[in-house]
């Protein structure tokens, strides 16, 4: 009894060491184990002391049953903690019924061959429920452990020692109860039952301290040495046999049953009851089994219809794919028969599939994509996996040519393949497209001329080729008054103008200049040839020529000017300096009054900073009594006599001597300096024209030239006045001179302007009538009083009679107008003699007198001017 001991203690401190490293509830498992053991060694401890003591005997029932029956309760508790993974409520309830079979069979087996001789033999008293108590307790026992192959396959790594240990547990369990059994039986129990004990418990330690190492050796151990319970527990593991445990236990406890006797003792109504309740459990099972079947495969079937949808959705994802590819695939042999054609290759060349299967590729292209297919399939033919790309041309089946591009990869030595595997594509349009961006960046949306960049380009490789031989020349062209255009017409308007502008312009070139468009409204001409800068300025004097005519947008008139600068490779080292030295030109054709060609002078460098310090003077200008008023008459073409005069600006510049008011009006106007110089001219015009008595006796009229800037900033109508009160001016003797452009703007806006400065009484007057944008449309919606006809019509005079007519025509509009007119730049005779007979009112120009100072203006009014003497008409009447 002694050897049992040890192990029973060993099994112990094992089972609550691994309870220590356990969490949850397998530390539970563990230590229930463990305390099982705990329990039952105090009952061998007894049972020992009482064996060696002398005088004592082992008590039965006594401590050592109480151990026992302590250890069965603690380890059954333990074994039904297991932890489970979570299940199904069915599943549940199947593993309660199969626990009820397992109990109620081994019950029945127990009550067969034990209690049922036990109960109607004569053992009474705490014997026999002694006796009871180990067959629950094994009923117990039995029950737990035969469920345990269900439980171990859900608990994980412990499950396997949790199975050895409890296998071992009911052997030694089984074993007391046949000690139990032979006690009351008055049998002693023989040696073997402490050899029972000591190798369970010892299998009990082992599965407890063990890994699974010591587990599997255990489990040989059990299944070669102990019970043979132990080895089935352990056994039927391997056999996966949850499903089939209970029915074995059934079955069992019916074999047994026909041991039974019926024979009417007071058992039989049990044994009748537990029968009975096995086969309401059986049918119970059978029940729940074919609910979760049912269950299970109508999940199965959602599930397989599931994926079923899945895989079909996926396939059609590919067809589609495959058939909305672009590509054709095709597998070729090394002389190019087609051996397998994707159907694709109809949808994207026309030719069904099967048209070309068996014919060779190379038989049914022609030209270069022969000759480039054929130099591409040679330098993969000898080299596996090598792969090459060739870009052709080829026929679709309704007769057009489509770009392609063709990968070709050798896979002849590619058992699978065995062959060229040809990917062709039709990038046709993606060719289209890429052409149509290069385009795009290259010419200008609007006018589908060249684009600066292109420009750029063509002049980088025109200044790379000049020297030998063509030299280079370029056009830098700006329109005059555009930006007028565009605010007062719109973009519209403007865009069209610019269309327009563009057609002249090519018209006026040869086929092989560049004609470009900068942006806004500013273009480039670029000219290459032997003389290319004679040739450019032919050009820039065509395309004046081409401009002169008036452009009808949206139904109006309109004339634009350009100023056009050149510039060419004599003066320029790279292409970059020849544009800013043809722009440079530009711009001094612009500050030249527009509307001319400048061709480039290195001076103009110079010019450009003399410009900016031009700038920079004129604020001080103002201040310092710089700037001087010149008066040039205006003189009546009936009477020969002055009418008045015309205030022009002049600035005695300390250094530079008389500057020109082109040189600086338009540096005032960009700086708005233009405002406080222009109420400058008004006060000193119209002081000067008090102190000539006018109003008095002569009835003289002093022209103020007003410019775009001051018409915009601020009240000008207020400022007139204001100048009109201080200098003591009749209204009605002052006249504002004002270009087209000035009427142009905000068109609402300025009417109203101009009617505020009629109603001061002062008279209006178009300057550089002709010139303008919309020569006639806004004549008669304005109120002007007078039309000065632009020196460049009074120029025509004398030749052509076209001119004549042209010069005519514009007095006699602004007779119907009921406007006087006053021709501008007359420099001979024959214009004065002109427009006296055409009816014209007022001359103005150098054959009458330049432009003079105030002191000799006032001795002109005496003497009248010069060959005219005062009173005495122009022409004889
Ligand atoms: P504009 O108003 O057309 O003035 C007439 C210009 O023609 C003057 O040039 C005058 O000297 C010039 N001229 C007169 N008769 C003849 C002729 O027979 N032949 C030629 N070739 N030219 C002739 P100027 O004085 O240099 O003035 C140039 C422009 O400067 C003016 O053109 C005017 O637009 C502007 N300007 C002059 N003074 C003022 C001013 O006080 N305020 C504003 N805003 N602009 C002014
Ligand atoms: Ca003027
Ligand atoms: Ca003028």
């Amino acid at each position: 009894g002694l050897a049992a001991v040890p192990a029973v203690l060993a099994a112990a401190v094992a089972g609550l060491r691994r309870a220590r490293a356990r969490t949850g509830r397998l530390r539970w498992t563990w230590a229930g184990l463990g305390a099982g053991a705990a329990v039952y060694a105090l009952g061998e401890a007894d049972r020992i002391v009482s064996a060696v003591l002398p005088g004592t005997a082992v008590r039965f029932p006594g401590p050592p049953d109480i151990g026992y029956l302590g250890m069965v309760v603690l380890v059954a508790t333990a074994l039904l903690i297991v932890p489970v993974a979570p299940q199904s409520t069915a599943h549940r309830v199947r593993g309660l019924v199969d626990l009820l079979m397992i109990a109620t069979s081994a019950l029945l087996v127990s009550w067969i061959f034990v209690l049922g001789p036990v109960l109607d033999g004569d053992t009474t008293g705490a014997a026999l429920w002694v006796t009871v108590g180990y067959q629950a307790a094994d009923v117990v026992l039995v029950t737990v452990v035969l469920s345990m192959p269900t439980l171990r396959r859900r608990v994980g790594p412990d499950g396997r020692a949790l199975a050895v240990a409890a296998g071992a547990l009911l052997a030694v369990g089984f074993a007391d109860g046949l000690v139990a059994h032979l006690a009351l039986a008055g049998t002693g129990p023989g040696p073997w039952a402490d050899l029972s004990r000591f190798a369970g418990f010892a299998v009990v330690f082992g599965a407890a301290a063990s890994g699974g190492a010591i587990s599997g050796a255990a489990t040989a151990a059990v299944s070669a040495g102990t019970g043979d319970e132990a080895a089935n527990g352990a056994g039927q593991a391997r056999l996966r046999p949850g499903l089939l445990t209970p029915y074995a236990a059934v079955l069992a406890a019916l074999l047994a049953g026909l041991v039974w006797h019926d024979d009417g003792g007071r058992t039989d109504a049990f044994f009748a009851a537990c029968r009975s309740a096995l086969i309401a459990l059986i049918v119970a099972r059978q029940l729940l089994t074919l609910l979760e079947n049912r269950y299970l495969t109508a999940n199965l079937e959602d599930r397989v219809a599931r994926r079923t949808a899945e895989l079909y959705a996926s396939e059609q994802r590919f067809r589609a794919l495959v058939l909305q590819s672009s590509e054709s695939v095709a597998v070729l042999e090394a002389d190019s028969t087609v051996r397998f054609q994707s159907d694709s290759i109809e949808r994207i060349f026309g030719w069904p599939a099967r048209a070309l299967i068996g014919r060779r590729l190379i038989d049914m292209v022609d030209g270069p994509a022969r000759a480039r297919i054929e130099a591409a399939l040679a330098s993969v033919r000898d080299r596996p996996q090598a792969s090459a790309v060739v870009e052709v041309t080829l026929p679709h089946a309704d007769g057009r040519r489509r770009q392609a591009e063709m990968t070709m990869t050798n896979l002849l030595h590619d058992p699978s393949v065995g062959g060229i595997v040809f990917n062709t594509r039709d990038v046709h349009d993606a060719k289209e497209l890429q052409e149509q961006l290069v385009h795009e960046a290259y010419h200008d949306g609007l006018t589908g001329l060249a684009s600066r960049a292109l420009f750029a380009e063509r002049l980088e490789a025109a200044m790379a080729a000049a020297g030998q031989g063509d030299g280079v020349a370029v056009l830098f062209l700006d329109l005059d008054g555009f930006k007028e255009v565009n605010d007062s017409l719109g973009h519209v308007a403007g865009d069209q103008l610019l269309v327009r502008v563009a057609g002249r312009l090519l018209e006026s070139v040869r086929e092989d200049d560049t004609v470009a468009r900068f942006g806004g409204d500013e273009f480039g001409v670029l000219v290459q040839s032997v003389t290319a800068h004679a040739d450019a300025e032919a050009v820039a004097r065509r395309i004046v020529a081409a401009l002169r005519e008036p452009f009808t947008v949206g139904g109006r008139e309109l004339h634009v000017g350009t100023s056009i600068g050149i510039a060419s490779d004599a003066d320029a080292g790279d292409a970059g300096q020849l544009l800013r030295n043809a722009d440079l030109a530009m711009y001094e054709a612009k500050s030249g009054g527009g509307n001319r060609v400048a061709g480039y002078r290195p001076q103009m460098h110079d010019a450009l900073v003399g410009r900016l310090e031009l700038e920079a003077d004129l604020r001080a200008a103002l201040g310092r009594g710089e700037l001087v008023l010149h008066y040039q008459p205006t003189v009546s073409l009936s009477t020969g006599e002055i009418t008045g005069f015309e205030a022009l600006v002049r600035w005695r510049h300390p250094v530079r001597g008389m500057v020109s008011p082109f040189e600086f009006i338009g540096i005032a106007e960009a700086t708005g300096l233009i405002v406080p110089l222009g109420r400058w001219v008004l006060e000193e015009a119209c002081r000067q024209a008090v102190a000539w008595g006018a109003g008095t006796t002569r009835r003289l009229k002093m022209a103020v030239n007003v410019s775009v800037r001051q018409f915009d900033h601020g009240d000008l109508a207020a400022q007139v006045a204001e100048v009109l009160a201080d200098t003591g001016m009749p209204a009605g003797h002052l006249c504002l001179e004002m270009t087209e452009s000035v009427l142009l703007t905000d068109t609402e806006e300025n009417i109203a302007r101009l009617r505020r400065l009629k109603e001061l009484g002062v008279v209006l007057a178009m300057d550089d009538f002709g010139t303008g944008y919309s020569s006639l449309a806004y004549l008669r919606r304005f109120p002007m009083d007078t039309l000065k006809i632009d020196r460049s019509f009074v120029d025509r005079l004398g030749g052509d009679s076209e001119d004549v007519a042209l010069v005519r025509t514009i007095v006699r509009l602004g007779q119907s107008l009921g406007m006087s007119t006053v021709a501008e730049g007359v420099e001979n005779q024959t214009q004065l003699e002109l427009l006296s007979e055409m009816g014209c009112d007022v001359a103005q120009g150098y054959l009458l007198s330049r432009p003079v100072p105030a002191s000799e203006a006032a001795r002109l009014l005496e003497t009248g001017v010069p060959g005219r003497p005062s009173g005495a008409p122009v022409l004889p009447v």
